[in-house]
């Protein structure tokens, strides 16, 4: 990824979902005015979902992801039927292409219900404008009968491309401009130190994205970023005396840190602000509470969200299992899920510790925090379960008075 990008992760998710053929593709090069998908006149030619981040004016950067036909039959259609929907927990908006010569029919009204049951917002558009009979379309009844917007458009003529854009800033989830990762917490002229150690698994020659994300989002909010090394941390704060309204830190130097930061300087950790920003805090918070009352021989699913290289030392399967074994002594089962399926069995978990899940968005991290939360399963991330079994968790938690109540037991 390029480092002037907008993380994949930031982008409005825009899923395009519709019977084979229907016109997704063809729709998505009107929108975006670019080839990116395959026009066949072979039906069914798209088949793992696509995922591509562009930046499309008004829009602004999103990534547009245009699944398998839902109607497809067979073995490898299910597959990809099954795919299309899990493209669902990553959606923020969704649009269902149908063919205006053929009509809605009961396929796309299944579909936008399963959208609605999911609460995510959704568009009906009806493409080939064109050559279908306008008579027989009524736009404003098929939008009762449905719940739904509809669109009109013809990608083939380009006509009604502009208010579907516009459709879709309308629909799209405000939250995903409401969250911030830290400007909610600053005022303008703040002070923030940022503490950054560079080290040999530091990338050459830059920060790493979450430091990046969280200098733009101080800067965003006119507030004046300091970014320093831990060893050069004391020294730092001495210059600015008094002035420091927030120290945010990696969580592997945490320990250190919190020793040169005076009490009354709130601290937190890079990995806090994004498990905030990314899923709910509270939830994973309560996560981290149940290992307390973990038994001997309870399972525990550890969940990656992609399928990274794994190295010698790795988080997962080493690091994790023997610090949880150093603070509760106790033994467990690890079960272990990556990539796109997470759990379908989570009931069989006394916890659930999840990846920081860079690759995901919040709609993707949210709806698995969900999904479990439904069954009064635990889960936690990385970042805040090595802040708790390391000790820092209570005072990396100080910023967030609510969090800190439940953590606190109030
Ligand atoms: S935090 Fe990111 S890189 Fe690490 S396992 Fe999760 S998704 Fe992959």
């Amino acid at each position: 990824m390029s480092l002037n990008k907008t993380p994949r992760s930031n982008r409005v998710h825009i899923a395009l979902f519709g019977k084979r053929n229907a016109g997704k593709s063809s729709v998505i090069n009107a929108i975006t005015n670019q080839d990116i998908a395959i026009v066949s006149e072979v039906k069914g030619t798209t088949t793992d979902p696509v995922y591509k981040s562009m930046e499309i004016l008004p829009i602004g950067p999103c990534v547009i992801i245009d699944t398998a036909g839902i109607d497809d039959s067979g073995s490898l259609g299910e597959l990809r039927v099954k795919k299309s929907l899990e493209v669902l927990n990553k959606t923020d908006v969704a649009l269902i292409i149908a063919d205006a010569t053929l009509g809605v029919s009961d396929y796309e009204r299944e579909l936008i219900n399963k959208i609605k049951e999911k609460k995510i917002p959704v568009a009906l558009v009806l493409n080939k404008i064109d050559i279908a009979d306008e008579n027989k379309i009524s736009k404003d009844k098929l939008s009762n009968q449905l719940g739904v917007e509809v669109v009109c458009v013809s990608s083939l003529e380009r006509i009604g491309i502009e208010e579907l854009k516009q459709k879709i800033i309308d629909i799209k989830p405000q939250e995903k401009n409401d969250i911030k990762l830290v400007g909610d917490l600053i005022k303008p002229k703040d002070i923030i130190v940022l503490v950054t150690p560079i080290d040999k698994a530091a990338p050459k020659g830059r920060l790493i994205l979450p430091q990046q994300q969280t200098v733009r989002d101080i800067l965003d909010h006119d507030a004046i970023s300091v970014v320093t090394k831990e060893t050069e941390l004391k020294e730092t704060l001495e210059a600015l005396e008094g002035k420091v309204k927030l120290v945010i830190t990696d969580s592997q130097a945490f320990e250190g840190v919190s020793k040169d930061t005076p009490n009354n300087i709130p601290l937190t950790s890079f990995s806090i602000l994004f498990a905030r920003f990314k899923g709910d805090l509270l939830e994973l918070i309560k996560g981290a509470k149940a290992i307390s009352n973990l038994k001997d021989g309870d399972r525990i699913l550890i969940s990656e969200a992609c399928t990274h290289h794994r190295q010698e030392d790795d988080i997962g399967r080493v690091k994790i299992p023997r610090w949880l074994k150093q603070k509760t002594g106790k033994d467990f089962e690890y079960e272990y899920s990556s990539g796109s399926g997470f759990t379908e069995d989570a009931k069989k978990y006394a916890l659930i510790i999840h990846c920081g899940g860079c690759m995901l968005n919040r709609a993707g991290m949210v709806s698995r925090i969900d999904s479990v939360k439904k069954l009064e399963v635990p889960i936690v991330n990385y970042g805040i379960f090595i802040a708790y079994v390391h000790g820092i968790l209570d005072r990396a938690l100080e910023p967030f008075n609510n969090v800190k109540k439940i953590w606190d037991g109030q």
